[in-house]
């Protein structure tokens, strides 16, 4: 059977690599892990080891003669766009004890996925992804450079992001394009409560021109309890989004 390119099929074959993300997925048998993007089962046959409960979702039933083979009592594949799914109920009558999500998707659904999780107010252990290099640095990216964006503060807000391995293009078949990166993402035990969606429409909104000041940007908005802001950390009414550190950018949401 032909990998379809049209669903970002690239499957994983260096034993190296899938022994260090299952490694990652530290789960026991009293535990469920979620797949998201099973493909021919190069992860799930190694995560089937830790005799936990998994529950797979794959939207190409091409796969069925493959991944139904793995099916068992504790192992269910739901044949969906992970995108629709809704994992709250798909999970409520398995009994486990700690959560972990682990995925090697196609990258051009990976922010949608991340944000289907984080909007499905689940609660998990940590999330195992392989990304694009590119996006990876994006988002562990530091303040001041140029990879530092939007993106990097909503999940630096919700998660603590790290990265795993970097993986050579080779370690798929077929072979993609460009480099890949698997990172993990620990939700933050304490994060500052605030209304997420809130938040990330003002960043958004912080972020919109990047060769814009903050002030330009955020027109409309009360500029004088932002700078009351800005002020304690020393920064000046010239500062631009990509300067604000994620900690001073949930200050002045809490504040306007
Ligand atoms: N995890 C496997 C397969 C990677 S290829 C491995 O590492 O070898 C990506 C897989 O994601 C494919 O099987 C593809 O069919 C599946 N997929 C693509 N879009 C999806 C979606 N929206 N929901 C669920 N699975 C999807």
């Amino acid at each position: 059977m032909k990998a379809k390119k049209s669903l970002g099929q690239n499957f994983l074959i260096d034993k190296n690599i899938i022994s260090k993300i299952v490694t990652e997925v530290s789960a026991c048998n009293d535990d469920l892990i979620i797949e998201i993007g099973p493909g021919r089962g190069a992860l799930t046959k190694e995560l089937k080891r830790k005799q936990a409960h998994l529950i797979c979702y794959e939207i190409d039933q091409d796969l069925a003669a493959i991944l139904n083979k793995l099916e068992d009592e504790k192992i269910k594949i739901i044949w969906q766009d992970f995108l629709k799914s809704r994992i709250d109920e798909d999970i409520e009558d398995i009994k486990y004890n700690k959560l972990y999500i682990v995925g090697n998707l196609p990258y051009y659904i990976t922010t949608p996925i991340i944000e289907h999780i984080m909007d499905s107010n689940i609660d998990f252990e940590k999330l195992i992804i392989m990304v694009q290099r590119e996006v990876a640095e994006r988002f562990m990216a530091n303040i001041h450079t140029k990879e530092y964006g939007y993106i990097t503060v909503v999940l630096n807000y919700y998660f603590e992001v790290s990265k795993v391995t970097d993986v050579s293009r080779y370690c798929f078949n077929p072979v993609p394009k460009v480099e890949s990166t698997v990172l993990r993402l620990v939700p933050r035990k304490e994060k500052e409560e605030l209304d997420f969606n809130k938040f990330k429409e003002f960043l958004k909104v912080c972020f919109s021109q990047k060769r814009k000041t903050l002030k330009n940007n955020l027109k409309g908005y009360d500029w004088h309890k932002i700078k009351n802001v800005l002020n304690k950390y020393h920064m000046t009414e010239s500062v631009r989004a990509e300067e604000i550190s994620k900690d001073v950018f949930v200050e002045i949401f809490k504040n306007i």
